[in-house]
């Protein structure tokens, strides 16, 4: 598995994605491409070396141009952890930049994820002793709060500051001439070991980005939505809210 090539998909005229992994276990984040005449842009970093090394021959055999930037959609390890292999400049919220260089600081590595795995033992990680002896926590380098747009070449990549339950500094990046929004993690809930109860996702979140101007909708650990299949899940939810009032 690890050698073979990735498939990566393509959804409009620059953006591509690697879907993320089915297998839960593997918590293997989607990661967006964007191709512009002279820039890749990579939203998201996947969550080890070996991932990212594999996104790079993916890229090379589409002959995407080099890879030029990283953008967080938030600090997660398995957003960021990938970063290092690249050697390019990160793009982030300014809490991102806090959030990283605290675990930075105190090495949460390693360790972070060994804490996952006793808490998760099926947890699969494609991490190897060499590869640990490499990782380094990339810090963004470049940083924004509110909303930003960045121009690479003819695309304008808007992010937006949206925050949540799940992660505060939670970006939403908008690939605006494609219609696609990446969405990140941020109208989950709270990771379960920080509040293993409340397992609701933030539909208020998600109903505000929708957007007439976007039909794809990319969040981290779903297939990629298109805007009917969100107006579905808002619907159902907001028919189940209706079920649960009417039991009172
Ligand atoms: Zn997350």
């Amino acid at each position: 598995m690890s050698d073979s090539l990735l498939t990566l998909t393509q959804l409009s005229p620059h953006v591509w994605i690697l879907p993320r992994h089915p297998d839960k276990n593997r918590v293997q984040a989607t990661i967006g491409m964007v191709l512009t005449e002279n820039h890749t842009i990579l939203i998201d970093a996947g969550n080890s070396l070996q991932l990212a090394r594999q996104i790079q021959a993916a890229l090379l055999a589409i002959d995407a141009p080099p890879i030029s930037h990283v953008i967080y959609t938030h600090h997660h390890w398995d957003h960021t952890f990938g970063a290092c292999v690249y050697g390019v400049p990160a793009i982030a919220h300014q809490l991102s930049l806090q959030f990283l260089t605290d675990m930075r600081q105190q090495n949460l590595g390693e360790t972070h994820l060994r804490t996952k795995v006793e808490r998760n033992p099926k947890l699969i990680l494609d991490w190897t002793a060499a590869d640990w002896a490499t990782f380094e926590i990339m810090l963004p380098e470049i940083t924004y709060e509110g909303e930003e747009q960045y121009h690479f070449d003819n695309v304008t990549l808007e992010l937006q500051h949206v925050g949540g339950v799940h992660a505060a500094d939670s970006t939403v990046v908008k690939v605006v001439e494609d219609g696609v929004m990446f969405l990140g993690d941020c109208y989950y809930p709270a990771p379960r070991y920080e509040n293993p109860t409340d397992q609701m996702l933030d539909m208020a979140m998600l109903s505000n980005l929708l957007d007439e101007k976007y039909d794809h909708y990319i969040d981290g650990h779903n297939a990629p939505m298109q805007t009917r299949h969100v107006r579905r899940i808002l619907r159902s939810q907001a028919l189940l809210a209706r079920l649960n009032e009417s039991r009172h």
